[in-house]
């Protein structure tokens, strides 16, 4: 540094020191929770996350995770402090290239910059930590991180972020990522987006270098490490594609492999359907230590149980529904969860539709009946399920019954429309079930409060399955709903969904 830099340098630096002598802040925190109703702890104001740059180290061998995680993000407040989420153990914090004071509460990593930062003002957070992920435990004692025999699993709804990385945990805070993770010579480290490749590190371990370049949710954002045969391609769409499979499924890994291999077949099935696919890649991972799947934004986990009885697209055709429903247009608050799940469930049916096992009429008939009247099923509202039932079973099958009751209120013209504008204005952003209603009134030119009322916020058994004509619904009386030919797979399928709370 010359001489005049650094008087320029002493001028700049009194000039702020005067700035914030002047003006001091106000105790102002940001608050701890993003106000979210169901999880009031979930997410932080005060400021909004525009990247993590997250760079690891993981050793199976005792499950060591270590690293840093730099966030670019503005503050939208006077901040005296501010939260990250964060559940391991930190080592160092840096706020704008300065050593800032933490602490660790619970689950929450409590920041003081020295001197607060201003509304507007950027912000680089630098935090180094070291811990054993898979021994720390939320609030309630539970674990999400799962260690396997060869590696481990970071991957969980609604939360999974705080056991690898520090965040602003919750669906309306999203970011573009780039994940980098080494691990020794031999394993294999997968996560989002596109595959940037790997770098041969000096002392025996490789570095697994991942982006996405979408905004993305920081619980759709995973990490699995392991022994893995990876398949790479470029789709016939052009988009860069990775596939990855355990090496453990055993008996299971030849019909996962042809479901999953079907992916860019069922993003463009989707495509036609509900709008563009509006990730920059696309891709699978297989099994087993899950027990669920997960729609991981551009490349979905799935359990190996899943095809325990052979191919199973119907799965991918939920998770890859996901990617529009969920993924892009993300829940506002948890309590939306049936602009997730109802939908990518109801992708299924139209998937058996297209493919010929059943169509989604015949899928909803027989879903309506599978339930009697008096089944605690129906005392679950798929529009506020409360949160302890965010994964209930009434979210996904009365969910869908919901989605295909407005299919036939507004005939298919209308119905497609809708879901393509909702897919298109919504796109990378979060929104209510109000909005959805909302939009649905003005693209069909209907007032439809009275149905999603009835199929979404009301206690009981909707008196008629959505679509079934009195015909019908008499000689139901008379004879049992003729079962589809994928009713086997969906069932196996929520089941195991099911299993995911
Ligand atoms: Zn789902």
């Amino acid at each position: 540094m010359s001489i005049r830099s650094k008087a320029t340098a002493a001028v700049a630096s009194a000039a702020a020191m005067t700035l914030f002598a002047g003006t001091a802040l106000a105790a102002s925190p940001g608050a701890p929770g993003a106000g979210d109703p169901y999880f009031p702890g979930y997410g932080n104001g005060g400021y909004d996350v525009s990247h993590y740059d997250i760079r690891l180290n993981y050793n199976p061998d005792g499950d060591q995770l270590s690293g840093t995680t730099t966030i670019l993000a503005k503050a939208t407040e006077d901040l005296t402090q501010f939260n990250l989420d964060f559940l391991l153990k930190v080592k160092s914090v840096r706020v704008n290239n300065v050593p800032a004071s933490f602490v660790s509460d619970d689950g929450e990593l409590i920041l003081t910059p020295r001197g607060g930062v201003r509304k507007g003002q950027n912000l680089t957070i630098v935090v180094t930590y070291a811990d054993t992920p898979s021994a720390v435990k939320d609030r309630n004692g539970f674990t999400a991180w799962t260690k396997t025999t060869d590696g481990a699993l970071a991957i969980g709804e609604p939360e999974i972020a705080s056991w690898w990385f520090p965040s602003n945990d919750h669906p309306t805070d999203k970011a573009t990522f780039d994940v980098n993770v080494a691990v020794p010579n031999g394993v294999e480290a997968i996560s989002n987006g596109t595959f940037v490749g790997q770098t041969r590190q000096i002392n025996g371990w490789t570095r697994w270098n991942w982006r996405s370049t979408k905004p993305q949710a920081t619980y759709l954002t995973f990490l699995t490490i392991g022994q893995f045969e990876i398949r790479q391609s470029t789709t016939p769409s052009g988009q860069p594609s990775v596939n990855a499979y355990s090496e453990r499924l055993g008996d299971n890994a030849d019909a996962a492999k042809a479901s999953i291999e079907r992916t860019p077949e069922v993003i463009e099935f989707l495509t036609e359907n509900v709008g563009p696919y509006p990730f920059e890649a696309q891709g699978g991972v297989v099994t087993p230590d899950l027990g669920y799947a997960l729609e991981n934004q551009t490349r979905p986990t799935y359990d190996t149980a899943f095809f325990r009885r052979g191919a199973n697209t119907y799965v991918v055709a939920h998770e890859l529904g996901h990617q529009w429903f969920g993924d892009s247009v993300s829940v506002h608050h948890w309590r939306d969860i049936w602009l997730n799940e109802g939908f990518a469930s109801y992708m299924e049916f139209l998937w058996s539709e297209h493919i010929g096992e059943g169509t989604a009429q015949e899928n909803a008939d027989f879903t309506y009946d599978l339930y009697p009247a008096d089944s605690p099923f129906w005392d679950v509202l798929p529009g506020d399920p409360g949160a302890s039932k965010v994964f209930d079973g009434a979210v996904y099958d009365r969910g869908a019954l919901a989605v295909h009751a407005l299919r036939v209120a507004v005939g298919d013209e209308k119905f497609f429309e809708i879901l393509r504008t909702w897919t298109a204005e919504k796109k990378y952003s979060d929104a209510t079930i109000e909005e959805f209603i909302a939009l649905a009134e003005r693209v069909s030119g209907q007032q439809l409060d009275e149905l999603f009322q009835t199929w979404l916020f009301t206690k009981g058994k909707p008196a008629q399955a959505p679509g079934r004509d009195s015909a019908a619904a008499a000689a139901k009386t008379l004879s049992v709903t003729a079962e589809p030919k994928s009713r086997a797979k969906i069932q196996l399928t929520h089941e195991l969904l099911d299993a995911h709370k």
